[in-house]
């Protein structure tokens, strides 16, 4: 059965451009379209309570505050690190993305905030956490997710965005 309005379980094909303060952070053209499973949290939450029942065609244009994107940027979530903990740290510079392990084997990634002479400043909010998002969207396409996609809870069909999580 053909699917034409947005909502759960259906995978939306969509151009868009994302602004913050004006200036284009992100994009994805027509030819080479971002796909999500809508109701599968692909997408910030804002974004996504707004394509609920579009349809292909509709252009949809969205200001997301914080608290339905990224989150309020947390002061708290910025560790100070000995250089010798991270690798390369002699190369470090402000504004590079680093992965820092923690006891238990995970990774997470930060980006270079400070670097001092004995230590570094890493800071692990996302890079848009206390931004504004302004999206611009044209819905493309849309189908049923398959029983595999939904049971990951992602898309299948584009690229291999989510390939890695996969192989687990
Ligand atoms: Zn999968």
């Amino acid at each position: 059965m053909a699917v034409d309005t947005i909502r759960d379980g259906v995978v939306v094909s969509m151009s868009y451009v994302l602004k913050v303060d004006g200036q284009e952070v992100g994009r994805a053209d027509a030819d080479d379209p971002l796909e999500y499973l809508h109701g599968a949290e692909n997408i910030v939450p804002g974004l996504e309570a707004a394509l609920e029942g579009k349809r292909v065609g509709d252009r949809v244009d969205v200001t997301v505050p914080p608290e339905d994107a990224y989150g309020d940027y947390d002061e708290e979530d910025i560790d100070e690190f000995d250089k010798d903990e991270i690798p390369g740290a002699e190369n470090l510079e402000t504004g590079m993305v680093v992965e820092v392990e923690d006891e238990d084997g995970y990774v997470y990634i930060g980006m270079v905030k400070e670097v001092n002479a004995e230590t570094v400043l890493v800071d692990f909010n996302p890079p848009l956490a206390g931004k504004t998002l302004s999206f611009s969207v044209e819905v493309l396409k849309l189908r049923e997710a398959d029983e595999e996609e939904l049971d990951h809870g992602h898309p299948h069909s584009l690229d291999d965005f989510y390939e890695d999580e996969d192989e687990e």
